[in-house]
């Protein structure tokens, strides 16, 4: 499925709502420094790009408010900048717990 045949989906659309909210509707990352912003994106962890079967799992996904979701992506590239790879890092145990439960002898992700 293409990206943006994915984020019109009913079952997105559905998800999106059920992430947000899960966080109360607050952005993650300003949270983490005390300050509580209203979150009006849901941003996929690792990205739907690389791991489209990723895209509907609950530990992939986090709310942000838009200040933080660019703070997340390259202006340029649209990769994951340093911080993004934070939140990579923090769902580590539950990516290798999902990569371990669905085995794709393919390709190695590191
Ligand atoms: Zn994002």
């Amino acid at each position: 499925m293409m990206v943006n045949d994915f984020y019109k989906s009913t079952s997105w659309k559905r998800k999106r709502k059920k992430i947000l909210r899960r966080d109360v509707y607050v952005c993650r990352e300003s949270r983490r420094y005390g300050k509580t912003e209203p979150a009006t994106t849901v941003h996929h962890i690792y990205p739907l790009e690389f791991y489209p079967e990723l895209a509907l799992e609950d530990w992939n996904l986090i709310s942000l408010c838009e200040k933080q979701h660019n703070a997340m992506h390259d202006r340029v590239t649209h990769e994951i900048t340093e911080l993004g790879r934070q939140w990579q890092e923090r769902v580590r145990p539950q990516f290798e717990e999902w990569m371990e439960n669905n085995k794709r002898g393919d390709t190695q992700h590191s």
